[in-house]
């Protein structure tokens, strides 16, 4: 039992020094794992159970932890929810670290790595990523892993190329091997060929020159030949996410999902965590515009606080404004926040998966009661925070003519706009291949939004991934959209395009 204890302090100091250095490295959001696995190491029904099994068992600590590993982890595992079996690799992670004090063992395989590799993992743990000298570390492959794994969530911010979920990988790889990771493409190619090698390296090369010679690009104008300006903006999930925007030139915030502030945490955000969040950006982009979403669960993107029921239908059912509009405490938590913030920069508030003028009119009552509360107790906010609405629903994208009379501006989400109109689940592969943002019927969709905003004055951007899809940009910049609103490392990409184009040109070309 005293091995024990002596063994968790070790392990929370390992954890709390591993969680400064993430914090200084890659951002307070992916270092928060380490501080979830400091609070999972101190959970009382954990340890207890640990201290149960010795106690009872009369085993020995090592066995009690591995015990107590596999009870949790197979526990994780069969949950449901996707997030909630990811955790069982932290509970490996958790337990792993013990038992490494517990022996004495140190992790040295991490430490011998001298010479850049790839590595190839059954899954990776979120504090394997961290300990690896990062100047060596040149791609991840992993036969398990999702989009919300840490794992993957960290390589991304330390944008390091990586392919998780490949099946049956490591049966068909030894040390030693030369690999291909391809992160854009999700490829992943082992021994190559001499010509693939040379391929790949040239691809590489060109890569690399292509970012280089798109920084002069940077402190320009993103400006048609004949003078229309675009506003290109970026798409941020956290605070963590503004260096990469600051870096690209980015002319604005087009879309913050708030989200991901929700994601993370046993409990909800509250008002003051959030505050700071959109404080926080809206400091750092000093007067630019920054258009905060409210809470879009709901579909993919699950909060485990929320607790909300499995549907059979996720994306058609209990989802973001239906969420917010039916659990007002949620959402007024949220506006007050908003709005608290709103000082502090040039603020604009988005309602999500609208479908009708009712759902617009009882969110801005809310925002209208939001403010009287705040005004009685005497807290500031701004008077021009603008009102938005996404355009994601066909239903939305044919009212606009009236919707547009509710808002200041519209933000077309391509993403769903395109699963809607196609009746193709966006995370299916099965059904990938109809999934098509250049479809007609969503590109009409997007052209009926545009002009029925501008006839009455307000402006329409793009905040889907089309927005950053350069065969688009002609055809967009052709229906007049005023803002198009992407992740941060392809606006200068785009603006380059848009540099190129000619506004009236394209008007005539459209084709659709
Ligand atoms: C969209 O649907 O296009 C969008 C931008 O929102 P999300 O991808 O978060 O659903
Ligand atoms: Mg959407």
């Amino acid at each position: 039992m005293a091995r024990l204890e002596g063994a968790k302090d070790q392990a929370l100091s390992e954890l709390a020094d591993l969680y400064e250095q993430a914090l200084a490295e890659v951002g307070e959001n992916e270092a928060a794992i380490f501080e979830v696995h400091q609070m999972m190491l101190e959970d009382e029904d954990f340890l207890g159970r640990i201290r149960e099994i010795i106690t009872e068992e009369k085993v020995n600590a090592e066995y009690a932890v591995e015990t107590t590993r596999d009870e949790y982890a197979a526990l994780f595992a069969s949950m449901d929810d996707a997030y909630m079996q990811e955790r069982a690799a932290d509970i490996v992670d958790i337990s792993r670290r013990l038992i490494q004090k517990l022996t004495g063992q140190r992790d040295k395989f991490w430490a011998e790595i001298q010479a850049p590799v790839i590595v190839a993992a059954r899954d990776l743990l979120p504090s394997d990523t961290m300990q690896i000298d990062k100047k060596y570390l040149m791609g991840i492959i992993t036969e398990v892993g999702g989009e919300t794994s840490h794992s993957s969530i960290l390589a991304r911010a330390l944008q390091i190329p990586a392919v998780v979920g490949i099946e049956g990988l490591l049966e068909n790889l030894s040390p030693g091997d030369t690999v291909i990771v391809d992160g854009a493409g999700g490829n992943v190619f082992v021994n190559p060929s001499v010509e693939q090698k040379e391929e790949w390296l040239q691809k590489q090369a060109e890569h690399q020159e292509r970012i280089a010679k798109l920084q002069k690009l940077v402190g320009t104008e993103s400006v048609t030949k004949d003078g229309v300006r675009v506003r290109l903006a970026a798409n941020i999930g956290t605070p963590d996410d503004l260096d990469a925007v600051l870096e690209n030139d980015a002319e604005g915030i087009g879309l913050f999902r708030t989200e991901f502030l929700y994601m993370f945490n046993s409990t909800l955000p509250s008002e003051e965590v959030q505050f700071q969040a959109y404080k926080s950006v809206l400091e750092r982009m000093k007067g630019e515009p920054v258009i905060i979403r409210t809470l879009d669960v709901g579909g993919d993107k699950e909060v485990p606080s929320l607790n909300l029921p499995q549907e059979l239908n996720p994306f058609l059912g209990y989802r973001a404004i239906r969420v917010c509009l039916d659990q007002t405490d949620i959402f007024k938590t949220q506006l007050r926040a908003l709005l608290r913030a709103s000082v502090y920069g040039k603020l604009g508030i988005m309602f999500p998966m609208i479908t009708s003028v009712a759902e617009v009119r009882q969110a801005k009552e809310l925002v209208e009661e939001v403010k009287s509360e705040l005004t009685s107790a005497g807290i500031p906010y701004s008077s021009d925070v603008e009102i938005g609405v996404m355009i994601e629903t066909p239903a939305a994208a044919m009212i606009t003519d009236q919707l547009a009379k509710e808002v200041d501006f519209f933000s077309i989400g391509t993403n769903d706009l395109t699963q809607y109109t196609l009746a193709v689940d966006r995370m299916n592969p099965q059904v990938a291949h109809i999934y098509d943002t250049h479809h007609p019927a969503v590109l009409r969709l997007v052209q009926r939004t545009i002009e029925n905003g501008h006839r009455e004055g307000i402006w329409v951007g793009i905040c889907g991934e089309a927005a950053a899809d350069l065969a688009l940009t002609e055809t967009f910049i052709g229906m007049g959209i005023d803002e198009l609103s992407m992740n941060a490392g392809s606006i200068l990409e785009v603006r380059q395009k848009v540099q190129a184009i000619n506004a009236a040109e394209a008007k005539e070309k459209l084709d659709i």
